[in-house]
């Protein structure tokens, strides 16, 4: 459950915090979850929200086929694990149970935790915040898990509740990763901070907080290495076969980063460094050309069945 210690603020994000006030205490107030996106991410934080912290989820797509995908690939999940003994056919039910799945955007208004998961793309998140901002309650927590986009330009665009807006950016696949990041714009409240760390934790998993920049954290440091890989192939330095074997069998790293790229999806690996490159103005976070046609092609990786490999 919920630890309700005190929670302090101040200077825990190793940067002076414009929103200087602290918190006395925290009550948790999350009682349903909100996901938008019912894309990997979003089908991830959901089922782990209804699994871990067994919270009923609102999961909304503005894709019928979306939802309908994610529906056939959570049962799956959940057959499997019962079939390994995690958790008894009821309880597979029971978390089931805890999802409503819509495509009416609105529906997604009367949760306390609203996360976002759609594609990573400025304005498609920024209009999304300001539509939550009009239509939610004034406790509401507005979190993005945006990979890369400022927290600070997704908060100026939810006007009047910029304070209620933070990242919370869980990893793939949200139930095997134990790390989320929170990131808090310059606008976001301790309060804010400390209801995301909070659920975080009571989903399982392990926060840990970056300031405001771009990629944060993880993508600062991961997305340039995949990038890297995919100029290694693309003036034939090695093989995709070789690059992801000795990425993976020589300096042990779980998959090869190829593999990784078409896991996360192209266009968001894609969608990353064009926001570090843009942002920074720094030639090192230049995009790899192949990686652009790969996407310009439509070959996304696991999710279009095509990418560095089929599937
Ligand atoms: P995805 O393409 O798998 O899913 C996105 C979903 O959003 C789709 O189902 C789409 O129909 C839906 N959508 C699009 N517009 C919408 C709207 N206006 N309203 C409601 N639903 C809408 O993407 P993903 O890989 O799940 O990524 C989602 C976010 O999570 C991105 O910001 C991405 O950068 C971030 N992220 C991705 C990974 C990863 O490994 N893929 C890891 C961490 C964070």
């Amino acid at each position: 459950m919920i630890n309700r210690s005190v929670i302090s603020s101040g200077t825990r994000l190793g940067r002076t915090r414009l929103f200087s006030s602290s918190v006395p205490s925290y009550e948790s107030t999350v009682k349903r979850i909100g996901v938008i996106g019912a894309g990997q991410m979003g089908l991830g934080i959901a089922l782990v929200a209804a699994t871990v912290a067994k919270l009923p989820v609102t999961l909304v797509d503005s894709n019928e086929l979306s939802i309908d995908k994610s529906l056939k690939f959570m049962d799956k999940l959940l057959q499997k694990d019962v079939s390994k003994g995690k958790y008894s056919h009821q309880d597979s039910e029971g978390i089931k149970e805890r999802i409503h799945t819509t495509t009416v955007f609105e529906s997604i208004f009367d949760t306390d935790f609203i996360i976002e998961a759609v594609p990573e793309i400025v304005s498609l998140k920024t209009d999304i915040f300001a539509k939550l901002a009009a239509g939610t309650a004034a406790n509401t927590v507005l979190s993005t898990n945006t990979s890369s986009i400022s927290v600070t330009k997704i908060a100026a665009a939810a006007k009047g509740a910029e304070h209620r807006v933070v990242s919370t950016h869980f990893m793939n696949p949200v139930s095997v990763q134990k790390g989320v990041e929170i990131i808090s714009g310059l606008q976001t409240s301790p309060q804010t901070i400390a209801t995301a760390t909070e659920l975080v934790k009571e989903m399982g998993k392990i926060p840990s907080v970056s300031t405001d920049s771009p990629g944060f954290i993880a993508n600062r440091i991961l997305l340039p290495y995949i990038n890297e890989a995919i100029i290694c192939l693309e003036t034939g330095i090695g093989k995709k076969e070789d690059i992801d074997s000795i990425m993976k069998n020589g300096c042990a790293m779980p998959m090869g980063p190829l593999s990784l790229a078409d896991f996360i999806g192209l266009d968001t690996c894609l969608a990353i460094m064009n926001v570090l490159f843009t942002t920074t103005g720094d030639t090192k976070y230049r995009p790899a050309i192949l990686l652009q046609s790969m996407v310009d092609a439509g070959w996304l990786g696991k999710k279009t069945g095509k990418g560095f490999y089929n599937y």
